[in-house]
Formats: structure tokens, C-alpha cells, sequence
């Protein structure tokens, strides 16, 4: 079959790829569509970790066309998508539901090979049937959108609530969505790309700000009479989180949810927390989210089709990455339509 193979930094090759006989416990997936993440590039960059050489992309969706077991509770032509995040069950983490600190934690387009090739061995386990009506285009966000769920539980969001979302990417459009969904009153969205602009008013957000704006930070403080509930970070940088922690007022929430370089430190003003009772959160993997994003996506309770900007074949991938592709972009896909 036809792969992209990751082999160093800021290298991948579109090759022939023989894959291995499958074990019981395992599907083969004929891939449809693979979702291009900020993580594949982070990787790409040499910027996070991955086993070498592997196969990226953990955002995908396809067709069941073998089964290591006769057994299996999946059928041949079965339409399925998948959580490429393997957590051991067994670990001191497993055993009190903390699954996404797994010590054995392994996933399909980083430690394991993924979706950017034509088939995909995945653990039963790891597969998640949808509807054989289902677009899996739309599928592919399942992923990303359970991410933003884990994020949107310690957002905590209550009906009638200002919320502040900076970065309007596909998880910035994703939370706007969510937490419209929570019942927020006031979304405020942060983005400088007048595209994004547009399109979180459309999924939701009630006002836009570009993020160097003049005034930002009055002219929001009297949007929300100083009350800004939830901020909630999707850029990654330490810039944007330092501007969350600011926006937020007296007992307000911050959720960081970009991922920033490595090196990245921010300074925080103790008497500002100690004053307003600041609480700052992370969000790490998807722990139990795959199941409520899928039916979100199925219900059509988050609408993901615009943000799909660009579709590229999988032997044009290693262009796409060298020429950095992304900029300027929402979502990318991979299609497979061979
Ligand atoms: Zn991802
Ligand atoms: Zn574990």
C-alpha cells in the first residue's frame, strides 16, 4: 500500500509500505480521510515526540475491510472512526480512571503508525462505529473535537456566562460551538484572520476582536461589565495565555488549551490570582470524550463542513508539509481515494 513515512525531522516519503499480517484484537481500516493537526506539524518540526519511522495522522475515518477475529463485533464494510489514543488498563493511572496520564500510553500517528496511508491497522478497541450515512469527512473531527470536550468539562461553563476564546482555528470554531452549546450568553472570539472572524460569528460568537487591537482589553471589560467567566487559550503561545489570564475576571476560569513550544515560560502576578481567585486549567488528551463528540457530529450539534478548507491527495502530503501548507487554512484533509 501507499504510506507517508515520517523518518526524521522534516521528513516524510510517500512510498510503497508492506503491512504486517493482523492479530486477533485488530481491524484493517481502508483510510478515507485524515485530518492534518497542529500536533502532525509540531512532530513534522521536530517540536514533539514520535517513534521513528512512523506513520502520522490520528485523525481518521474509513471503511473495515479485514478482521484479525472472526469474532469481532465489527463487520466487513463497516463504516468506523478512530481514537488513535491506546491507554494499557492496567497502569496505576488506568486502575483510577486517570487514563490519559497512562504510563503505558501509546497512539496510532505518533508511537504507532496512523492514518496518512491507504490501510490502517487498529485495535478493536480503537474503533468507533458511525452511521453508513455518515459523511467521513465529517468523521475525521471526532478527535479533535473530543479534545476540546476534556477542555470544555474543566471550562465549566454555566448558562448566562461571558466566555473569551482566543485563536480561531478549527479548536478555537470547535469551542466556540461548545460553548454556545453550554448556554453562554456573551462568546467573544479573538482571531486576526478576517476569514475566522466571520465564521465564528456564524457558528456562534457574538463579537470579534483581532487580537492587536487597540483597547482590547476596555473594550472588552465593557462588553462584559468586567465579568469574563471562561477564558479559554486555542493558539498556544504565551502571549495569548498571558491575555487569557488578564481577561479573566474575579473568579474566573482559564483554560489553556494551545499547545506551546517547549521553551515557552509565562510570569504570573500572585496578588492578581490571590485577588480575583483565578483558576487555571489544562487539557490533556480525550479521556471518555470519543463517544459524546461522535454523537455530537452525528446529531449535527457541532457543524465542522466549512471548516474544511482544503483537501489534498496522500502523495502530495510530503509538498503540503515542506512548503508549510497550513498557513492560511482551518482544517486539511487527506483523502485517500484510490
Ligand atoms: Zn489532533
Ligand atoms: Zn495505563
Amino acid at each position: 500500500m501507499l504510506a507517508a513515512v515520517f523518518s526524521s525531522t522534516r521528513n516524510i516519503t510517500v512510498r510503497d509500505y508492506c503491512l504486517r499480517p493482523l492479530e486477533k484484537s485488530e481491524l484493517l481500516i481502508k483510510v478515507a480521510y485524515c485530518g492534518v493537526c497542529g500536533t502532525d506539524r509540531h512532530i513534522y518540526e521536530g517540536n514533539a515526540s514520535s517513534s521513528l519511522p512512523v506513520i502520522l495522522g490520528h485523525e481518521y475515518s474509513g471503511v473495515i475491510t479485514d478482521k484479525g477475529s472472526k469474532d469481532a463485533k465489527f463487520d466487513i464494510g463497516n463504516k468506523v472512526v478512530v481514537d488513535p489514543n491506546i491507554y494499557c488498563g492496567y497502569c496505576r493511572y488506568c486502575r483510577i480512571g486517570k487514563i490519559n496520564f497512562c504510563e503505558n500510553l501509546k497512539a496510532l500517528g505518533v508511537t504507532l503508525n496512523g492514518g496518512f496511508a491507504e490501510y490502517s491497522i487498529v485495535p478493536v478497541s480503537q474503533a468507533y462505529r458511525v452511521p453508513n450515512d455518515f459523511d467521513l469527512r465529517i468523521a475525521t473531527f471526532a478527535e479533535p473535537l473530543s479534545c476540546c470536550l476534556r477542555g470544555i468539562e474543566h471550562a465549566g461553563i454555566s448558562p448566562g456566562n461571558s466566555v473569551v476564546i482566543i485563536g480561531g482555528g478549527t479548536i478555537g470554531l470547535l469551542m466556540v460551538q461548545l460553548v454556545k452549546n453550554a448556554g453562554a450568553s456573551r462568546i467573544i472570539l479573538i482571531e486576526p484572520d478576517p476569514h475566522k472572524q466571520k465564521l465564528g460569528i456564524e457558528l456562534g460568537a457574538d463579537y470579534y476582536f483581532s487580537s492587536i487591537e487597540e483597547g482590547i482589553f476596555e473594550k472588552i471589560n465593557e462588553l462584559t461589565d468586567s465579568q469574563v467567566d471562561v477564558a479559554i487559550e486555542c493558539v498556544g503561545n504565551k502571549d495569548t495565555v498571558d491575555q487569557a489570564i488578564k481577561l479573566a475576571g474575579k473568579g474566573g476560569k482559564i483554560v489553556i488549551f494551545g499547545l506551546a513550544p517547549k521553551d515557552q515560560h509565562i510570569t504570573l502576578n500572585l496578588q492578581h490570582l490571590f485577588q480575583n481567585e483565578l483558576k487555571i486549567f489544562n487539557s490533556f488528551l480525550n479521556p471518555f470524550t470519543i463517544k459524546p463528540a461522535i454523537d455530537l457530529l452525528t446529531q449535527n450539534r457541532i457543524k465542522v463542513q466549512k471548516l474544511i478548507t482544503k483537501q489534498i491527495c496522500l502523495k502530495d502530503i510530503n509538498n503540503f508539509f515542506h512548503n508549510n501548507g497550513f498557513a492560511h487554512n482551518i482544517k486539511v484533509l487527506i483523502i485517500n481515494n484510490n
